[in-house]
């Protein structure tokens, strides 16, 4: 039975590994991972986990171990990929706007493509031909998703190729001899409603039978995860049997079995993290009373910058009364956590933790201000064991070149 990290726990690894510290509990990525594969059995299903939502490599391998594949967004996260033990055929690359070069280099690593451009299907098409088989992504225009900045079936969206350019592809297809194996379309982050996901698979069906050498459809993602108190999650079993009801049905009219893919990020590993900081000072002012901690923005930028809500626990002083606060950074300009949330009584000192901050997390983390990225820990079987150091000082300056009077102490 799955049990959730408990404050003592969190604590001790704060004690132990220092703060700012992002934590991950490996046994609750195992407990989505398994939800999702156990939702889904009712058609043969794939989930490629999209790992730009965290790409630490022991994250990886314990993806890879849970038996998951591995969705890449640079050449970068391919090799890494790669490092972790997954095989070229397990990852596949849905790349945006990127060199050309970087799909060539993946075709030479023998992953699988996502083309999601007319321009780039094109060459792809007069360079490779029938000797190489890829996957497009379709934009099917629907607008979904938690917030603009992470929804991108819309209009304006730069992502996939719009399904109004369906002759295009056809053109394209029949005069290069592409073998198109796939079709792919991701609307966006955090979608609620199951309709979105069934509205999406019926528009890939529509245009599956312009392809007769499909063996996938590839959903993408949008997996919802609460963050609030009161949010719930994808009903993923519900979506499970609707997908499953509609697939069966679409493959009699098509002839022919195919694989559903997914490729959750967040779904996978939002819960896991928890990222857990230090109250430094309590300041009164006439408004309103802040927590100021130990971390920033440049840890966690997800509330500054997609508004996002993030639960805060004071795991320091659990029990302590209910008070009002607002929850600052250490950042030299607006750093806002949280305004006007509840906690327990927070003292200097205590230790407050953020959830849900797996995904999207240390990912995105800086060096603003001249500040040390945290250490990352993973929990695995009760143990706590370092999987990334902190920064330290010299991290700051590598890779800048030092002016001569700097090199070897020697005087000016
Ligand atoms: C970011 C991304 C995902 C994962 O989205 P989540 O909301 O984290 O589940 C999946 N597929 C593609 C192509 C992406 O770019």
């Amino acid at each position: 039975m799955f049990q959730p990290l408990t404050n003592e726990q969190l604590v001790a690894v704060a004690n132990d590994f220092g703060t700012p510290v992002y934590v991950y509990h490996a046994e609750q990525i195992a407990e989505r991972y398994n939800k999702l594969t156990d939702a889904f059995k009712g058609h043969p299903t794939k989930f490629f986990y999209a790992c730009k939502a965290l790409t630490n490599i022991n994250i990886l391998k314990y993806i890879k171990q849970l038996g998951g594949l591995l969705d890449c967004v640079s050449i970068n996260e391919v090799k890494l990929g790669l490092l972790a033990g997954f095989a070229p055929d397990q990852i596949l690359f849905t790349p945006n706007c990127v060199d050309f070069k970087e799909i060539t280099d993946c075709v030479d690593l023998g992953v699988r493509i996502n083309i999601d451009n007319i321009s780039v299907l094109e060459r792809f098409g007069n360079q490779y031909g029938s000797s190489y088989p890829v996957c497009i992504r379709i934009n099917p225009h629907i607008v979904a998703g938690g917030n603009y900045k992470i929804s991108t079936g819309h209009i304006d969206s730069k992502f996939g190729i719009s399904i109004h350019q369906l002759r295009h592809i056809e053109r394209i297809v029949k005069t290069t001899g592409l073998h198109v194996k796939g079709l792919h379309m991701h609307t966006g982050s955090e979608i609620k409603d199951i309709d979105v996901f069934i509205q999406g698979l019926d528009i890939m069906f529509g245009i599956a039978e312009h392809f007769n050498e499909l063996e996938f459809i590839d959903l993408g993602s949008g997996f919802k995860v609460p963050y609030k108190d009161d949010e719930k999650e994808t009903d993923v079993y519900l979506l499970g049997k609707r997908v499953a009801e509609a697939a069966q049905q679409f493959e009699k009219d098509y002839g022919k079995t195919f694989e559903i893919w997914f490729e959750p990020g967040k779904y996978l590993v939002s819960e896991c993290g928890f990222l857990v900081v230090k109250a430094n000072v309590i300041k009164h002012t006439t408004a309103t009373v802040f927590v100021g901690v130990n971390s920033g923005f440049n840890h966690l930028i997800r509330p500054m910058f997609y508004d996002s809500y993030h639960r805060i626990s004071n795991i320091s002083n659990p029990q302590g009364a209910q008070r009002i606060y607002t929850v600052v950074g250490n950042i030299c300009e607006t750093d806002t956590f949280a305004w006007d949330r509840v906690l327990n009584e927070v003292r200097e000192g205590d230790f407050l933790a953020f959830h849900n901050a797996g995904a999207y997390g240390f990912e995105m983390s800086s060096n603003f201000n001249s500040r040390l990225k945290p250490a990352e820990v993973m929990i695995e079987k009760g143990q706590a064991r370092l999987i990334r150091k902190a920064d330290v000082f010299e991290d700051l300056l590598r890779g800048q070149t030092l002016p001569a009077s700097l090199k070897g102490g020697e005087a000016e």
